[in-house]
């Protein structure tokens, strides 16, 4: 990205096709079926303005991640929301059925935000036969780089079956590229075609390098899984150890019961200057905790065990 500074008087668009092909090796596809955007928040957004047009409805889970749900319903779409089964994971089986003639698409979210649970590939590939051949099913992997559980995987291999699938992918997570803002969706190539028109913006020259230079990175995104699913897993034996109910988690990030309302837990966390993730209704005592380095961890750890103690003495007292 530095040596990329006396490049930047530059338009990227002659870039473009190096990051596509270097995309089209890694998924196994060719590039037609790659789709490149400003962060895969910006292509779910185009998605969502695709489908929207002349009000179409989208079967979602409940509680998912809302950027392209959001997006869709503010420029005219319907959105029929079924809530995750009693393990926090998709109701895949409730998904389908919810589908109904005014359905144009299904997002799925795997592993999905908030909750962090993964449905297993088999289950999205016979999901995906079994929609309707005019219904848009869209599969969100932006975490599915720390899902360990060797039934969950991507299923991008799928938009060569030649049903409407798109399949999403960001170098915002184990990338570690947030704030540089690269994403992309695999896709038939004939609504590659129609994304790559409803999309707003390319990624810039400095996402585009940064992004072909950290797929060649192998030791970095290892290093990065491992130590993200070692923290993950100290989380977890924690959680376990204060009696504490959490969905299994195969992001970086976990999602907790914390045992009291979730405004109290945040405003304890507050004190300690450490920073939880918001409410997700119906889940009112629940907390998403992001994965952090390993300091921060500790930080979090610390922090839980001691407002578990005190809530255990307020409890005895009161
Ligand atoms: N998908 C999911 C599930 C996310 O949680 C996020 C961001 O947090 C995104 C997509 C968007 O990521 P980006 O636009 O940075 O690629």
């Amino acid at each position: 990205m530095s040596g990329t500074v006396s490049a930047s008087c530059r338009y990227p668009e002659d870039e473009i096709p190096v990051l596509m092909d270097v995309l089209a090796k890694k998924e196994g596809v060719s590039a037609e079926h790659i789709v490149t955007g400003s962060g895969s928040g910006e292509l779910l957004c185009a998605l969502g303005g695709m489908i929207a047009r002349n009000g179409g409805e989208i079967v979602s889970a409940e509680p998912t991640y809302l950027e392209m749900t959001g997006y869709a319903k503010n420029h005219g779409a319907s959105i029929k929301t079924v809530p995750v089964d009693a393990a926090l994971k998709h109701d895949l089986k409730a998904m389908r059925a919810a589908v109904g003639e005014r359905t144009r698409a299904m997002y799925v979210c795997n592993p999905n935000n908030p909750t962090g649970t993964a449905v297993p590939r088999a289950q999205i590939v016979e999901l995906a036969m079994s929609l309707p051949p005019e219904v848009l099913l869209i599969v969100d992997e932006a975490y599915m780089d720390f899902a360990d559980d060797p039934a969950v995987g991507s299923v991008g291999e799928l938009v060569k079956s030649g049903r409407r699938i798109v399949v999403l992918r960001t170098f915002s997570k184990i990338h570690g590229m947030a704030g540089v803002r690269c994403g992309y969706a695999i896709t038939r190539p004939d609504i590659a075609a129609e994304l790559t028109d409803a999309r707003q913006a390319t990624p810039n020259l400095f996402a585009m390098r940064a992004a072909v230079a950290s797929l060649g990175d192998t030791a970095f995104l290892k290093d990065t899984r491992q130590r993200i699913i070692a923290s993950r897993q100290r989380i977890l034996r924690e959680l376990t150890s204060q009696q504490l109910a959490y969905a299994e988690p195969q992001g970086n990030f976990v999602f907790f019961d914390t045992g009291m309302p979730l405004a109290d837990f945040t405003a304890k966390m507050l004190a300690r200057n450490i920073r939880v993730g918001r409410r997700f209704p119906p889940y009112d005592n629940w907390c998403r905790i992001t994965v952090g380095r390993e300091p921060e961890v500790d930080a979090f750890l610390t922090a839980l065990r001691a407002i578990r103690a005190e809530h255990g003495t307020a409890k005895k007292v009161g």
